[in-house]
């Protein structure tokens, strides 16, 4: 195979070095270390240049790639829609697109319409235009912009999903920021921002929202976005309630909600949603990484029936649509990638799978609670976290040096987890964790026994 495939490992390295850009690295590194160049994948096992083999169980790094490497019939399925017909502007429909819309909103129950767009990012985008835009033909006389975030969840890179982005570390240096973006405390049990413990907490994290709503003014607030766990942030899982209490705060003030479904959607905390695990009923979902497992780019803002209908009964008829394109979003080859990874869920009885293995996970990590420097196991699905710290009684994070051995002594044996992005400056101390839906017991067992044997060593 050609493209780039005809070159001998060495050229890969030089050539990397010479002209790719990686994302989110200090290229210092690669003075002493080799760029990591990854040239194939079956199941849960990727090969990099050099011939070595890892277990990913951070499915593609970034938990996306949940029905693993080399699934044929999404490639065919590509390619026959390719040949049939690449492309062409969504302002026309395309059989892809129409069905894979439906199939969305199938699996979101009270839901209308599909947005079909290329990144997450860009999906949340979607999600902030439509808010503005839905109050401003509701209300023309109100200035309802204004969107709420919460620390620690990310919501992407462009400049309004990261205005919404409660994370230091990806905000930093590219201020100023979109204004109208306010941020709330995570519900974080571990380190409760209100010094409180669970229960009898009143769910003063989820109350914090009403709190910043009436500081802004009702009239100026249009939505609420929040990840179903946080993912990047420190995989946080909030309690039973705490969606029951935003729910009840934003009808009350009418404030939008959007659930940030990017990383929990398509299965991979158990159910086909993460917010389906909670009683809420979001007004608009965004997703996009297990889509289509990646294979293909795409993302998509679903939304209830009441955004969509605004956008078509303007009296006014000066903004009556929508006014947003995206030239790559909902192309028929992207959709039909999503739809034959869909199938593949569906048929293999994936999101069940997940929630078996996600609790055989769960216990199996329960072997390392014993370690000094494990300071919580959490997670939902195939999708875990463990959170360490230098004393447990204090609960000070464990160095970026500590990080970084245990993950080197990890990837040392074939292995390959993830850890917390440094989004809050010291706190980049947790070991992540989602493997693809096909991963096996063993699989899991030999990922648990890296952790466990490079914890074992370390504290050596
Ligand atoms: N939302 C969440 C919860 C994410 O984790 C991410 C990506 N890590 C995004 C949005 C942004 O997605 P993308 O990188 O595709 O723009």
């Amino acid at each position: 195979m050609s493209y780039g495939y005809d070159l001998t490992p060495e050229e890969l390295v030089e050539k990397d070095r010479q002209n790719l850009w990686h994302h989110l690295t200090q290229h210092k590194i690669f003075d002493s270390t080799e760029p990591t160049i990854i040239v194939e994948g079956k199941g849960c096992i990727i090969k990099d240049a050099r011939g070595r083999e890892f277990l990913d169980c951070v499915s593609g790094g970034v938990w996306c790639v949940n029905v693993g490497y080399g699934q044929e019939s999404i490639a065919k399925a590509v390619y026959e829609q390719l040949k049939k017909m690449p492309y062409y502007a969504l302002s026309a429909g395309n059989p892809p697109a129409i069905k894979l819309a439906e199939k969305l909103v199938s699996l979101l129950p009270g839901t209308a319409k599909s947005y079909i767009s290329n990144s997450g990012s860009e999906a949340n985008e979607k999600a902030f235009k439509m808010s503005r835009q839905y109050f401003r033909l509701k209300y023309p006389n109100k200035d309802k912009y204004k969107i709420i975030y919460r620390h620690r969840d990310y919501h992407g890179t462009t400049f309004a999903a990261l205005s919404a982005t409660g994370q230091d570390e990806r905000r930093m240096g590219f201020e100023p920021l979109v204004p109208g973006f306010v941020g709330i405390p995570a519900a974080y049990c571990y380190r409760c921002s209100f010094g409180k413990s669970y229960p009898g907490c009143n769910m003063e994290c989820a109350r914090a929202l009403e709190d910043v709503i009436l500081s802004e003014g009702p009239d100026t607030v249009a939505a609420f976005i929040v990840e179903p766990i946080t993912a990047g942030g420190g995989i946080l899982v909030p309690q039973a309630e705490y969606f029951q209490v935003i729910q009840e705060i934003c009808q009350k003030y009418e404030v939008l909600l959007i659930l940030d479904e990017v990383v929990c959607g398509f299965g991979r905390t158990g159910k086909w949603f993460g917010h389906q695990h909670f009683d809420v009923s979001p007004d608009m979902i965004t997703m996009a990484k297990g889509m289509a497992s990646s294979y293909m780019p795409i993302s998509a803002t679903v939304c209830k029936p009441h955004i969509f209908e605004q956008f078509i009964n303007d009296p006014a008829d000066t903004f009556a649509y929508f006014r947003d394109i995206s030239t790559y979003g909902g192309s028929a080859g992207s959709c039909t990638a999503a739809l034959e990874n869909i199938k593949i869920i569906e048929e293999q009885n994936l999101v069940e799978r997940v929630k078996e293995m996600g609790n055989y996970l769960l216990e199996s990590l329960k072997e390392l609670a014993g370690f000094p420097v494990v300071g919580e196991i959490r997670g939902k699905g195939l999708f875990a976290g463990i959170e360490l710290v230098e004393d447990r009684s204090t609960k000070v994070p464990v160095s970026e040096a500590y990080m970084g051995k245990l993950l080197s002594i990890i990837a040392s044996q074939g292995v390959l987890v993830g850890r917390m992005n440094r989004s809050v400056p010291g706190f980049n101390n947790v070991v992540t964790m989602a493997p693809m839906y096909i991963v096996s017991k063993e699989e899991l067992d030999r990922m648990v026994g890296a952790i466990k044997k490079a914890l074992e060593t370390v504290q050596r």
